[in-house]
């Protein structure tokens, strides 16, 4: 399945994940020469065989293929920060949660002075993210009995049933999803764009490819180092474009010798381009995961609708504010529910705080391309505590709609974390304890205007200092969306695309 490697390529994207597809697919397909390098394998188009059970079977995370990255020593316990490493990326392995946001959000960016980044601009881009990737939008019929609990009690709290969540209008509800499920298969960023695209002979995908850094000449980008069977070759690059993810884009920068020099000179890198944002403002949403004891009622409704078939385990979501919140809504409430699991699996709902205040980074640690980064994402670090409290908001309302007379007898006593945190005091203990991530980490190469001095890339995702260097992922979005990131990772791929294609000559 691998292709050889060239000596040159018009176009090097590095990442073939969620973003790195959408960018090397909307490139190829309009002529130009690209190669696209992928550090794990290329499994080829949808129904290869080679393709993981665990990436295509949508009924589970997929762990298979993981960079194996974690907290580390941060915390006296071990928090995973799963990322895929294959070609499709994380969209191999996510829950399959399609959401937008608010229009705030990206209006926010465009008032930064981000311009093409304000919600009407990106409207188009969602709209043609969601049809790529089959995305569709669930109704409330296919719930299943534990999901439709919450969105049936939903009003009670304060939250109307709504049909979908993607109303970027819309500030609080709870609703069906909106997924990239088709038949039981989790449809993938590269199943989506590059399937399309493969047989053209202007795009060479290759697989096992590892990027250690970019080759910079006198504050040009001019190809990349790679790693492929065994041998480092320097592939040669009119453009290149990091699509490594928020963990890597700002590590590959920072082995190429851009970043903070002070972190960059102990470890005996190059010193380029002192560029101190990359691997800062890294950020995700914290996340607490609920248990409950469930019911014999709900148990036996459950097993019938096992009985009936598989649904999502992720497929109801609702949304709300929190009292920090008075342009739309910060928090996130996620019933999983465990049809295809047998009844072993506890009855969980989760929360999430939207809009975080804490900032962390990621830095290399060596000069060792597979060497693990430090990660740290400094989880509810923020001094005033806001999001800590924001969190505890979140599974006050829980609590309330779990006690409200709809559910009364359905979901159980709560198991966790129990009753030893009822109060607030308690509670908020607990969470600086036990800080948990929502697969979310943005931020880490932000977008910002010429002059901020922690913006790594402009509003074209280029990388301020360097000319032919673009970051096109997660790590660019200034301030996380009050979403799930899958999507709009994919709108970036789709803006920064259309941004080169709008600079390319033809
Ligand atoms: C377990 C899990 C569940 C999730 N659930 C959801 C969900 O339900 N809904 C939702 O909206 N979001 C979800 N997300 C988040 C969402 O999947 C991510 O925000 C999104 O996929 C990020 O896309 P990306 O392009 O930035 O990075 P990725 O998709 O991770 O792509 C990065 C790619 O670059 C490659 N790469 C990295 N370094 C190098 C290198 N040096 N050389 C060559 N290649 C390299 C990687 O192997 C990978 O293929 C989830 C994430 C995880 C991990």
């Amino acid at each position: 399945m691998t292709a050889m490697l060239p000596e040159a390529a018009e176009y090097i994207v590095v990442g073939g994940g969620t973003a790195g597809s959408v960018v090397a697919a909307r490139l190829a397909e309009s002529g130009h020469d690209v190669l696209l390098l992928e550090a794990g394998p290329d499994f080829g188009p949808e129904g290869d065989p080679s393709w993981p059970a665990d990436f295509v079977d949508a009924t589970r995370l997929g762990r298979s293929h993981d960079w194996g990255y974690d907290s580390g020593d941060t915390y006296p316990w071990t928090v995973g920060f799963e990322r895929a490493r294959a070609i499709g990326g994380s969209s191999d392995v996510n829950g399959c949660t399609q959401t937008w946001g608010h229009r705030r959000d990206y209006d926010a960016w465009a008032e930064a002075g981000l311009d093409g980044w304000a919600a009407d601009d990106l409207v188009p881009l969602f709209e043609e993210g969601m049809r790529r990737m089959r995305v569709r939008q669930f109704t409330a019929i296919e719930l299943t009995p534990w999901q439709h609990t919450w969105y049936d009690a939903a009003p009670t709290v304060g939250m109307p049933r709504l049909s979908t969540l993607n109303d970027l209008d819309e500030a609080a509800g709870f609703a069906p999803e909106a997924m990239n499920i088709q038949d039981g298969v989790r449809v993938n960023a590269a199943f989506a764009y590059l399937d399309p695209v493969r047989s053209l002979p202007n795009l060479r995908i290759v697989g096992d490819a590892l990027v250690d850094r970019v080759v910079v000449d006198r504050g040009v980008a001019t190809g990349v180092v790679v790693r492929h069977r065994g041998e480092v070759v320097v592939v040669r690059a009119g453009t290149v474009v990091l699509a490594g993810g928020a963990y890597n884009s700002p590590t590959i920068l920072q082995r190429s010798g851009i970043g903070a020099f002070a972190h960059l000179a102990p470890l005996d890198l190059p010193l380029v381009h002192h560029l101190p944002g990359v691997g800062e403002n890294l950020h995700d949403q914290p996340f607490l995961l609920m248990s409950f004891a469930g019911s014999d009622r709900m148990t036996s409704e459950m097993r019938a609708a096992r009985e009936a078939g598989w649904t999502p385990d992720e497929q109801a979501m609702g949304k709300a504010a929190s009292r920090f919140e008075t342009e739309a809504f910060d928090l996130h409430f996620l019933p999983y529910s465990p049809t295809h699991r047998g009844d072993e699996k506890r009855w969980s709902v989760g929360t999430s705080a939207l809009l975080p205040r804490s900032r962390g980074f990621v830095r290399v640690t060596s000069a060792d391309p597979e060497a693990k980064p430090w990660i740290d994402h400094r989880f509810l670090s923020d001094p005033e505590g806001i999001d800590a409290a924001m969190l505890a908001e979140g599974a006050g309302i829980l609590r309330e709609l779990a006690a409200s007379p709809a559910m009364a007898g359905l979901v159980g006593a709560e198991i966790h974390p129990g009753p030893s945190t009822f109060t607030r005091q308690a509670l908020t203990a607990h969470l600086y304890r036990h800080p948990d991530n929502y697969w979310h980490p943005v931020g880490s190469c932000r977008m910002g205007v010429a002059g901020d001095p922690l913006a790594v890339v402009d509003a074209r995702a280029r990388v301020h200092g360097i000319e032919g260097l673009r970051v096109a992922d997660a790590s660019i979005m200034p301030r996380i969306p009050r979403a799930t990131t899958a999507m709009p990772t994919i709108v970036v791929g789709e803006n920064v695309a259309r941004m080169m294609l709008e600079e390319a000559t033809p």
